[in-house]
């Protein structure tokens, strides 16, 4: 019973940002429990290579080009998605970016709007465009990927845009799951520590001395992998998950219980 809750078969599922990074290794998380996935990303070369990487390990997978930031083709692939499959059952909201080492006072309208848009706006666009199905059919599972971030204020790099927005991305979690718990749509968050992916590595690679006191910060002395973000989001999107909505989920290697 207990491991029965964990399969997805039969579920239709779309992972935004999914064609490489933690968005892949969670697209393979639920290919592989038997959900049919949908890879959402802007660059239709990262998608198709990720597509390609799962196909290799036995995993069919599609994908379709979106920016969840152009909310009018985010409405459009949720319109297409329930046009072909019928119904969408899981969307994870991974799409999202960092433009770190910005001192406030140095950030530009261009810097904070874009950060903003991708990772709170995007978030948004998808939720209410899919959410709308999901409502609809009185069932569905949103999982979006926050932060450390939006609990605690990183250091010793400067991104006050990146941490306001996984805020946001906090609260709006719990704010849709109050509108909608009632209405058979959960909505949850995991909040992860540095993970292993371009997005962290380039900020090692501009500053080296970074990872010391990353690693420092961290109780279990190390970066995650993507894979462990996959796992809790697979867990969240599932039947096991089944009493969970409004859960921010830390896989933070214990960083913010400093
Ligand atoms: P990556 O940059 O490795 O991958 C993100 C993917 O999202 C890329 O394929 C990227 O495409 C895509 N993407 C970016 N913007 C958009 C957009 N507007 N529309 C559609 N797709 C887009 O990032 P990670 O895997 O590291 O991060 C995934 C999520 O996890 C993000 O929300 C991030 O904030 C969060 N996170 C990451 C942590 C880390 O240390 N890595 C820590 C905590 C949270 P492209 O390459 O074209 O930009």
């Amino acid at each position: 019973m207990y491991l029965e809750k964990l399969r997805l078969d039969g579920k239709i599922a779309l992972v935004t940002g999914g064609g490489q990074s933690i968005g892949l290794a969670t697209v393979e998380a639920l290919a592989e429990a038997g959900a049919t996935v949908i890879i959402a990303d802007r660059d239709e070369a990262v998608a198709k290579a990720g597509q390609a990487s799962l196909k290799a390990k036995g995993y069919d997978v599609e994908v379709v080009v979106m920016d969840v930031t152009d909310s009018a083709r985010v409405n459009q692939v949720a319109d297409d998605v329930v046009a072909k499959h019928g119904k969408i059952d899981i969307l994870v909201n991974n799409a999202g970016i960092a433009r770190s080492m910005t001192p406030a006072e140095t950030v530009t309208d261009e810097h904070w709007l874009n950060v903003i848009d991708v990772n709170l706006n995007g978030t948004f666009w998808c939720c209410r465009a899919f959410g709308n199905y999901m409502l609809k059919a009185k069932s569905g599972s949103i999982v979006n990927i926050g932060s450390m971030s939006g609990f605690i204020v990183n250091k010793p790099q400067e991104q006050a845009f990146y941490n306001a927005s996984k805020a946001g991305v906090h609260h709006l979690t719990k704010s849709l799951a109050a509108e909608w718990g009632a209405r058979g749509v959960r909505v949850n968050a995991v909040a992860p520590t540095y993970i292993n992916t371009p997005l962290a590595v380039s900020v090692l690679e501009d500053d080296p001395k970074m990872a010391d006191a990353w690693l420092g910060g961290t109780p279990m002395g190390r970066m995650g992998e993507t894979d462990e973000i996959a796992s809790v989001v697979h867990f969240l999107a599932s039947d096991a998950a089944s009493l969970m909505t409004g859960s921010i989920v830390s896989a933070d290697g214990g960083y913010t219980c400093w």
